[in-house]
């Protein structure tokens, strides 16, 4: 089954300068390996007791397109249910507000994209995500999918290389309620060190190897999902649990196109 992302789709839009600066990292660029820095929003996590905000406008489309998302196999209820339940909508740029719930990437601004609902829904799946599980998202984008580990766990990191989006997003999922989403700007590529390690782990870029830092933070019994290109370029969506040794097994699920692994911020060259 074809599960396809369209990389390099330029958007015209201002989402990004049109959203609060909030907790960006400056540092990006000095090459810091000890990864980002910045001071993270919010600042106090109110996880305990935190329930995912209820959004009821557009749910029709919503149910439509986890209808589409289950044709395709997937039955996970949990995250069906999850996808039901995040205003899609609100994470894609006015342009694009009509085909929010059509099951294709769509561009966010950059050269980015919010990844097809298919493809969110597989992603989080395959991370079988329990209640107070730690979970790190490398490439934040629209917020969309942090949104979406949210209702499963409420200890959601996640990291945007580029500054505009990363501080759209951390004023987006604020205004929206998912204060539990402790959301950063910097690289990913070298993790979420303060915070190592997670149960869980998602990149929603295509790498050519899987970053060595984020297998580091991966927790022995631990899951990260991350699309890896093959020598021909191929990129397979892929599944790499660590056991309780220590021991990494990989396993290519699907064939997948991602916007490529940035090191720099575009913006700030
Ligand atoms: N998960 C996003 C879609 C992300 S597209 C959503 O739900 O909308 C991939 C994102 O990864 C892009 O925004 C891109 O800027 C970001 N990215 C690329 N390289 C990165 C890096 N080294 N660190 C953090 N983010 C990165």
């Amino acid at each position: 089954m074809a599960s396809i992302l369209t990389p390099g789709l330029v958007l015209a839009t201002a989402v990004a300068s049109m959203l609060a600066a909030a907790g960006c990292s400056p540092g990006i660029e000095n090459g810091d390996r000890a990864g980002p820095s910045s001071a993270s929003v919010p600042a106090a996590r109110p996880s305990e007791g935190w329930t995912p905000p209820v959004f009821t406008d557009r749910q029709r489309e919503r149910d439509e397109m986890v209808r589409i998302i289950r044709s395709y196999g997937l039955t996970d209820e949990a995250v069906l249910r999850v996808m039901a339940a995040v205003p899609r909508h609100e994470f894609v740029p006015p342009a694009y507000q009509a085909s929010a719930y059509e099951d294709h990437p769509l561009p966010i601004g950059h050269g980015q994209t919010i990844s097809q609902p298919y493809i969110v829904a597989e992603m989080t799946s395959r991370l079988k995500l329990k209640a107070g599980d730690k979970v790190l998202e490398v490439g934040t984008g629209s917020g969309y999918q942090a949104a979406v580990l949210a209702h499963l766990t409420t200890h959601v990191y996640t990291i945007e290389i580029i500054k505009p989006l990363a501080e759209a997003a951390a004023a987006r999922l604020k205004r929206l309620g998912y204060t539990v989403v402790d959301a950063r700007c910097g690289d990913g590529f070298v993790g979420w060190s303060e915070e190592a390690p997670f149960d869980a782990v998602m990149v929603t870029f295509a790498v050519d190897a899987i970053p060595p830092p984020l297998l580091e933070q991966l927790k022995g019994g631990g899951r990260m999902i991350v699309p890896v290109a093959d020598a021909s370029g191929t990129e397979w969506l892929t599944l790499v649990q660590k056991d309780a040794a220590g021991q990494v097994r990989t396993q290519r699920l699907i064939p997948v196109r991602f916007v490529p692994l940035l090191r720099k911020d575009p913006t700030q060259r």
